[in-house]
């Protein structure tokens, strides 16, 4: 398999190439058109498998393709932003993930793949100050990473965020949000977004395939979706 030929937008293979990515590993082989065909996705694979690729590439290649038409609201300005021209976040991809570190992680692999594109990326999470955070979601937000705490607090205020918008969520390493807290949670966040769409995708990442997660997948996955282990 080779990134050329996976359909992706031209954005996207140059940011692919910046990347120095030269070939996709064995989950983004499986991943990549899975993806852009719609298909929801249990990956079972493990840190280091490029598993944060897999999924940011295709679904960020694929809003790129409609970028004018959906990216977020945003303030358009030649002056600095202040929090006068705040809009609300209305993302299309989030991502949740269980720490800091892992969240982190994704954003800078996430900002690298937006380089140059219509698509704002913003991560949120617990343990530091929510105003910083606040501001940069307020400048407009296309695909937000999130730890489960820091997202529910956010998704309590309407004004600053919306998931209504949401086209694909991923859950990273769920086996890590086990815990019947985390768990309620997850459930709180994917019933808060707009899952009674048809087109919507999950994907669902994962070293192991505990119960607690499998009842989530249930619960929310198509039936038809793809098990992939690497
Ligand atoms: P991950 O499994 O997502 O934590 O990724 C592990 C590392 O592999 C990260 O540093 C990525 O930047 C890198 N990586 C992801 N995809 C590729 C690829 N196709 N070729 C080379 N390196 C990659």
């Amino acid at each position: 398999a080779r990134f050329e030929d996976a359909g992706l937008h031209p954005i996207m293979l140059r940011n692919v190439q910046l990347c120095k990515y030269d070939v996709p590993t064995p989950i983004q082989a499986y991943v990549l058109p899975s993806v852009l065909k719609n298909i929801d996705i249990i990956g079972i694979a493990q840190t280091g498998s490029g598993k944060t690729a897999a999924f940011l590439i295709p679904t960020l290649s694929k809003l790129m393709g409609k970028a004018k038409k959906l990216a977020a609201p945003r303030p358009n300005l030649t002056r600095p932003w202040t929090r006068a021209d705040a809009v609300r976040a209305e993302p299309l991809i989030l991502v949740i993930s269980p720490t800091r570190e892992l969240s982190t992680q994704i954003f800078d692999e996430a900002r690298r793949l937006c380089y140059r594109s219509m698509l704002r990326p913003c991560v949120i999470y617990g343990g530091a100050p929510a105003q910083e955070q606040m501001d940069e979601l307020r400048k407009g937000c296309d695909v937000l990473i999130a730890t489960p705490g820091r997202l529910m607090d956010f998704m309590q205020r309407a004004h600053l965020l919306s998931l209504n918008r949401v086209k694909y969520t991923i859950i990273d390493e769920a086996d890590e949000m086990v815990s019947p807290d985390w768990v309620d949670a997850m459930r709180q966040i994917m019933g808060g977004d707009s899952n009674d769409d048809d087109d919507h995708v999950y994907m669902m990442f994962s070293a192991t395939f505990p119960r607690e997660a499998r009842a989530v997948a249930k619960e929310y996955m198509a039936k038809d979706h793809i098990r992939i282990r690497v």
